[in-house]
């Protein structure tokens, strides 16, 4: 077959596997662990991904981009490849002219055509990269469309500034939250008001099966609650032949007297720190974050506290769940004892995720975060300190997944726990991969499990057992092919 283009720098395949084996190198796992200047495949997205995400999170939301459209793009079908739903926003589509002479006319047309067209009760904004460089002033811009009578005096509109070479998802699912909360909440706080309620915040979390679980244990203690920014029925609605623009979310009434809540809990420290820091300030009843509820100890750990807070007892169904996981936690810890795990993702799924792998005695030997601060470094290694399987293991801070393909290489593990950005290093390296996290675009319904609660960890523990048994009746000769394991 004669080449169509001709190749700029001639590689003969002989060239070509020497590279790809050195590449496989002790040198070149140096080399590129040195690496500074250039990011590969990190294990995050960009912040309006996270900004998006939450601005789902609430009743007859359209989400609305101020930049490119390329951008927009993105976000959405990330989000729509994860969830396999649509993920509906909208774009003011800045082009050369909005990046020379700013994004006002695209916002104030954007808003109006999103306004007339879809009738939303709320547009959150943030912002792509190119109007964060040139360096747009949002809050001018609004006032400027209310003035100017593009978009009702009243109608919210809450933005959030979500610059991506500083930051990824987590940072702006924060934003953004924090920016529709103080929007929602502005001059509601009653002194001596209490709803009675729970405000909980499940933070950057893109599982479904999640936020479903926590209603149903909530709903279990009979604790009154809203879950802030509730993607579940966004993005897991029924299939009924009738589409919906805006299906669930926080209905925006009670997102509103959330700051009149009895307490407030976050179960994602790092992906909420400047929102509890605005519930720190304004809202009214306690605030408490805790540790994503994954494992049995995190899970115990979350009942207890709402137990505490609101003076109801775990109910008996909820202890026999429990019971039932370290039962199950006991059939299955022969296949995940002192098995060596690589996790990547973000900060709180990691502690989280660290945590029960720990209790089950198995090893988080390579923990890699693609952007992290060093308090969460300190605080992975401590919680690696705590348990002899932590013992050994290492944790790799604002690393992407070229490294992590190398650190493998030389320092192989059992089986990964990631996202389906990871599928390179697992096929390169020959390890399994249980897809975890976000986004997870080459499986189905992954979302739709949850790994929070009991249930959660129960879920955890058969895909990780069942994928280690799977992989010995695939692979063992003949003689230790067994009908039981
Ligand atoms: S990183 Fe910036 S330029 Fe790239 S998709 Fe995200 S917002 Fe757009």
């Amino acid at each position: 077959m004669s080449e169509a283009v001709k190749k700029v720098v001639e590689i003969t395949p002989e060239e070509e596997a020497r590279v790809l084996e050195w590449t496989k190198s002790k040198e070149y796992l140096e080399k590129n662990l040195a690496r500074e200047a250039t990011v590969i495949n990190p294990a995050h997205g960009c912040q309006p991904v996270g900004a998006q995400l939450a601005a789902h999170g609430f009743e007859g939301s359209l989400p609305f981009v101020h930049g490119s459209q390329g951008c927009a793009s993105y976000y959405r079908s990330t989000l729509n490849r994860h969830f396999r739903e649509p993920a509906p926003a909208v774009s003011d589509a800045m082009t050369e002219d909005g990046a020379v002479f700013g994004g006002q006319n695209n916002l104030f047309e954007g808003l109006e055509n999103a306004y007339k067209l879809y009738s939303p009760k709320i547009m959150p904004i943030f912002t792509s990269c190119m109007p964060e460089i040139i360096g747009d002033d949002l809050t001018a811009f609004i006032k400027n469309a209310r003035l100017k009578g593009h978009i009702p005096e009243d109608f919210p509109l809450p933005y959030a500034n979500t610059p991506s070479f500083n930051g990824t998802h987590i940072h702006g699912y924060d934003a953004m939250l924090k920016a529709i909360l103080e929007d929602l909440t502005a001059g509601k706080r009653v002194e001596g008001a209490c709803t009675g309620k729970l405000n909980l915040i499940a933070g950057f979390d893109a599982c479904t099966g999640n936020y479903r679980e926590y209603k149903r244990l909530l709903d279990a203690m009979e604790v009154p609650h809203t879950l802030l920014a509730d993607i579940s029925e966004t993005f897991d609605s029924p299939l009924d032949g009738e589409y919906q623009y805006y299906p669930g979310g926080t209905p925006l009434a009670e997102a509103a007297e959330s700051i009149n809540g009895k307490a407030t809990i976050s179960v994602q420290k790092y992906a909420t720190a400047s929102t509890m820091k605005f519930i720190n300030q304004e809202y009214g009843g306690k605030h408490e974050v805790l540790p994503m509820p994954i494992g049995v100890q995190a899970t115990d750990a979350f009942l207890l506290k709402v137990s505490q807070l609101f003076g109801k007892p775990v109910p008996e169904s909820i202890k026999a769940e429990r019971g039932r996981v370290v039962d199950a936690m006991t059939d299955a810890h022969q296949y995940l004892h002192n098995k060596k795990f690589a996790i990547f993702g973000d900060p709180d799924q990691l502690l989280a995720l660290a945590g029960f792998l720990l209790e089950m005695g198995a090893k988080p030997y390579h923990v890699l975060c693609s952007r992290a601060s060093k308090k969460f470094d300190k605080e992975m290694k401590a919680l690696l300190e705590s348990s002899p399987y932590g013992k050994g293991c290492h944790v790799w801070t604002n690393k992407d997944l070229w490294h992590l393909r190398s650190i493998l290489l030389d320092d192989p593990v059992d089986m990964m726990l990631g996202d389906t950005h990871g599928k390179f290093a697992a096929r390169e390296t020959g390890t399994p991969l249980i897809r975890i996290g976000f986004p997870i675009i080459d499986r189905v319904n992954v979302h739709r499990y949850p790994i929070i609660g009991y249930q959660g960890a129960l879920n955890l523990l058969t895909w990780t057992a069942n994928k280690f048994l799977d992989i010995k009746d695939d692979t063992c000769e003949d003689q230790w092919f067994e009908m039981m394991r």
